[in-house]
């Protein structure tokens, strides 16, 4: 693949920087000031089971109905009690209501510790709560049935980029079915691991798990096959597809807003450093009304394009595996191809001018764990780009559009099609008013102040409310106090990070829904919290007009401290007063309250 790629491979390590570093578990390195990154600071953090809970929530309370692909979550131990509560109510309610929960330890993988129940009271709290934090969620008892058997789909996806937001959808994906026909759970089948949980991992470990030479075979597959299939039975695909870009899409945007805090952390705005972008796995559920259900998302999703066969009882190989070559050798090879930092050169200008110059890759392995490291088997050289025939299906005879040279004005003619589709910003006008706590995020951002910082401190909060013109004769700065306090505390008590003290974006966002709540009576949240995030950005945006106007005539007063630009002024003065130069655009941008501000 590298040579088609026309790129080179220094699996260990390179003295001159490098265009891309391919990381295998999580972003890490903090001596990387130049090139792009695999990873995004904190995305391991924000997949886990209760952080995307979390995140999934706060757009919940939000947008119910745009978020409600992901099913009800409670947060253990913390949240037992009201788990306990909910479910009895609805139950005293709906005495016909039968529900199943599934339990899953918060940061497991692979099915690891997961089980169901029928009642709260199942649940197993002896010791293990404490030790290990779970998420108890609605069981999803009606899937969608292929040969009798539950099976899910994972689907990669590329966060090109977190500001501004890009996101790419991988155009096929993999199913992977359970070994047990399927029943819905009743206390007879809750513990038949091959009949309720998809996981490959498990499942391979089933007798009846069927290895395939084909695609639309066995126990794995692609989830084209499957859309051939329900397409051939009338159903109306291009709708179940629609449903499913519009769940990753909302997804991302629910993770975006903390991973923006992280980026920042690790990588300072003004300072050198590299961009990332990051290849996700997102677990989907199809329902028997075929709307789709998030189950997780997977920050290093498995690139393992080889399975273990058992030749003989205990005897082991790994052989090929089609379907997995299939959708991941595509997913990494167009990766590769949209991160190539020359792309939007050559499309820009000449395609000839940029084709001698070479082209660097470095591969980094985890340091802490290079033998996780699963993508080693991509080596990245740039050889004399495109003479070299491609092997297997990338091969020229299947994908070299005749007439295709090395004098080919577009260099990547001998490539299949790409198969990783743009998602967003192409649909942005869709969905960018769920971009609210986004935007909550670069509020908070900007009052961090020290740089580094993941939690807003006293001081902060205080000039936040002050900046916006939050406070007034119904809301002293001792209540603000008070509300900093009893908020920072109890999120401080719930969370795992206790590295720094402070207020955390969670906190600040159910700290900002209240303001919200008070100021803009009687709206419904989501107008509310708008409004307030409107008007915030317009004090802002008049805060920073009205320094970059005492910087220019401080400037021609002869009287610049430390600023030659504009930019430099407000700077200075954004840091006289205590904050990070890092005003958002959105706040520049803005030009005044976009709704009726009471
Ligand atoms: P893990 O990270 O351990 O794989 P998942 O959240 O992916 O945990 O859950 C494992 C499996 O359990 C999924 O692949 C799916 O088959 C099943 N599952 C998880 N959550 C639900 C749910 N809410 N309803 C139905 N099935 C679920």
């Amino acid at each position: 693949m590298q040579a088609s790629l026309g790129v080179e491979e220094f699996p260990f390590g390179r003295r001159l920087p490098c265009d891309i570093y391919w990381h295998g578990v999580s972003f890490h390195d903090n001596d990387i000031f130049s090139g792009q990154v695999n990873k995004f600071p904190g995305m391991t953090e924000m997949v886990r089971k209760i952080t995307l809970s979390r995140a999934v929530r706060i757009m919940q309370n939000l947008f119910p109905e745009e978020y409600n692909f992901y099913p009800r979550s409670w947060i253990l131990p913390d949240e037992f009690q009201l788990f306990v509560a909910q479910v009895r109510m609805v139950k005293d309610g709906d005495p016909s209501w039968k529900p199943t929960f599934i339990v899953k330890p918060d940061g497991g993988c692979q099915g690891d510790g997961i089980y169901l129940i029928k009642d709260p009271s199942d649940i197993r709290l002896a010791g293990t709560l404490q030790s290990r934090p779970a998420v108890v969620q609605e069981y999803i008892c009606k899937p969608l049935l292929i040969d009798k058997l539950k099976f899910d789909i994972r689907l990669y996806v590329l966060l090109k980029s977190l500001d501004p937001l890009e996101i790419y959808i991988a155009k096929d994906g993999l199913s992977r079915f359970c070994t047990e026909p399927y029943q819905e759970p009743s206390p007879k089948n809750l513990h038949h691991v091959f009949m309720h949980l998809t996981n490959y991992s498990l499942n391979i470990h089933s007798g009846n798990f069927v290895h395939s030479d084909s695609t639309s075979t066995g126990s794995k597959r692609t989830f084209s096959s499957i859309l051939c299939r329900l397409s051939s039975k009338g159903v109306d695909i291009k709708k179940v597809w629609s449903d499913i870009i519009s769940l990753v899409i909302k997804t991302v945007i629910a993770l975006t807003p903390e991973l923006k805090v992280f980026y920042q952390s690790d990588i300072p705005a003004g300072r050198p450093g590299p961009t990332c972008f990051q290849i996700l796995g997102f677990d989907i559920l199809l329902m028997k009304n075929l709307k789709p259900i998030l189950l997780e998302v997977n920050a290093n999703p498995s690139m393992r394009i080889e399975h273990e066969q058992e030749l003989s009882p205990g005897v082991f190989e790994n052989v090929p595996s089609l379907v997995d070559e299939e959708v991941k050798v595509a997913v990494i090879r167009d990766t590769l191809r949209l991160m190539d930092p020359l792309k939007n050169k050559r499309e820009k200008h000449f395609p000839d001018i940029y084709m001698d110059r070479k082209h660097r890759f470095l591969p980094v392995s985890d340091r802490m764990s290079s033998s996780k490291l699963q993508l080693s088997e991509i080596s990245i050289v740039r050889s004399q780009p495109h003479k070299k025939p491609l092997a297997g299906k990338e091969g020229p005879s299947d994908c070299e559009p005749a007439g295709a040279s090395d004098t080919n004005p577009n260099p990547e003619a001998h490539l299949p099609s790409i198969c990783l589709k743009q998602v967003f910003p192409k649909y942005a006008k869709q969905f960018n008013y769920l971009r609210l706590v986004d935007r909550m995020a670069n509020l908070f951002i900007r009052f961090l102040g020290i740089k580094g910082s993941m939690k807003l401190g006293p001081t902060g909060f205080r000039t936040f409310i002050r900046n916006c013109k939050l406070s007034s004769s119904s809301l002293s700065m001792a209540a603000v106090d008070i509300l900093y306090i009893d908020i920072t505390r109890r999120w401080n008590s719930m969370t795992l990070d206790q590295r720094d003290s402070g207020m955390c974006l969670q906190a600040f966002v159910e700290a900002f829904f209240y303001l919200a709540q008070r100021k803009f009576k009687m709206l419904p949240l989501h107008e509310q919290v708008a409004s307030l995030v409107d008007l915030c950005e317009y004090h802002l945006s008049l805060l920073d007009e009205r320094r970059l106007v005492c910087g220019r005539s401080s400037r021609a007063g002869g009287r610049a401290p430390g600023s030659s630009t504009p930019q430099g002024a407000t700077r200075s003065a954004q840091q006289a007063d205590g904050h990070p130069p890092c005003c958002t655009d959105s706040a520049r941008k803005s030009s005044g309250p976009r709704r009726a501000l009471s």
